[in-house]
């Protein structure tokens, strides 16, 4: 599965916000494992209004989404590189992850001590960012003197990490994010150096609860930051999020509206996630149950055969593929067939987001 590491300085509402994710999630349809896995880890669901959409057209007996993972990395500071905060334990935890959550303080609250002072969410992104690029530059230099040495060896393989490594390296130097150099179309081989500045960034940006529809000048120099940098960013308030995720699910959509709030923000800060990733969907729709599974972009057909099972992957024959509007649309399966909107396809198929498949396979 996919994951999303929630990190932030002490104090900024990240364990709030955590357990208000996987409280949700526990909630929510008690046939499906959304659960804790482990104190600092919950799979949560991932909303999407097209599956109760075909849930009804289907007539499906239940519905289950597709969920993602988030963890909870507590106690980054400033020096965590240098090992402050038992830094090198949580740098070793946001290694792990495949995204970076960075919940920023944006809410004043004279009761709730801010580590650097005062409010200042872009000061405080520098400084989680920091500590990464210095961990990252650290773990380059280290590998780049050991490869210097096979590369003199007409070592060629150690010629061609060397060269990936030279521009993330001056990147780093002159304090710029790794991401921001790694050349274009090299960059699967850049996510293979396991750096902590290439993988992608969300700022969810944690304001007062009157703040939370319209975000307040905190979240607007994050937002101008974000933009800069092509990053994403939500504004949520922990606070309400921590209440609603307490009321049972039939009542907190009047609840959000009685604040003037259209959506529930933990509901965004998981669509941004699976964004982020770049996950797509595809469903299956049964009489027993309607599904969504998640895969990356660019996924053959067999391969997302094999996120159900994976038989299904070397048994595959082939897939009955309605895309979602036309299945919409058409009201079904059969109603897409009569219009010419199934087709047939096979082991070079890449799945869309939306599908709707079936699979043939020999098992
Ligand atoms: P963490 O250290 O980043 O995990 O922060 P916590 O989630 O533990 O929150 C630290 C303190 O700030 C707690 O007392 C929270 O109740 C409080 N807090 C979190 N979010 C908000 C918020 O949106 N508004 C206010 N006023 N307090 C908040």
């Amino acid at each position: 599965g996919f994951n999303c590491g929630i990190v932030g300085l002490p104090n900024v509402g990240k364990s709030t916000l955590f357990n208000a994710l996987t409280e949700t999630a526990a909630a929510q349809a008690a046939n499906y494992p959304f659960c804790t896995i482990e104190p600092n880890t919950g799979r949560v669901a991932v909303p999407d209004k097209r599956l109760d959409v075909l849930t009804q057209i289907g007539g499906s007996q239940r519905s289950i989404p597709t969920s993602l993972e988030f963890v909870d990395i507590a106690g980054l500071v400033r020096g965590a590189s240098r090992g402050e905060g038992l830094g090198n334990q949580f740098l070793a935890n946001i290694r792990e992850v495949d995204a970076i959550i960075h919940v920023l303080r944006c809410f004043e609250d004279d009761d709730i001590t801010h580590v650097e002072g005062g409010v200042d969410p872009v000061r405080d992104a520098e400084i989680i960012e920091t500590e990464l690029m210095l961990a990252d530059l650290e773990s380059l230099e280290k590998r780049q003197t050991n490869l210097q040495k096979r590369a003199r060896g007409n070592d060629r393989e150690a010629q061609a990490q060397l060269e990936l490594m030279e521009p993330l390296i001056v990147a780093l130097r002159d304090g710029r994010p790794a991401r921001t150099a790694v050349p274009e179309g090299q960059e699967k081989e850049a996510a293979r150096l396991q750096l902590l500045t290439t993988k992608p960034v969300l700022y969810v940006c944690n304001v007062e609860e009157s703040a939370a529809s319209e975000g307040n000048k905190h979240s607007e120099s994050v937002r101008k930051r974000a933009e800069a940098e092509g990053a994403a960013m939500v504004i949520v308030s922990a606070a309400i999020e921590a209440e609603v995720s307490q009321l049972p699910h039939e009542d907190r959509g009047d609840f959000l509206e009685g604040l003037g709030l259209h959506d529930s923000g933990l509901d965004r800060v998981i669509a941004a996630g699976y964004k982020l990733l770049g996950l797509k969907t595809y469903f299956t729709v049964g009489p027993k149950e309607a599904r969504a599974w998640t895969i990356t972009e660019g996924t053959r057909a067999p391969q997302a055969a094999a996120v159900i099972h994976n038989d299904f992957e070397r048994g595959f024959i082939a897939c009955e593929t309605v895309a979602y509007n036309d299945y919409v649309n058409f009201k079904g399966e059969a109603g897409a067939k009569e219009n010419g909107k199934l087709r047939i396809e096979g082991k070079e198929y890449v799945v869309e987001d939306g599908d709707v498949l079936l699979f043939r396979f020999n098992v």
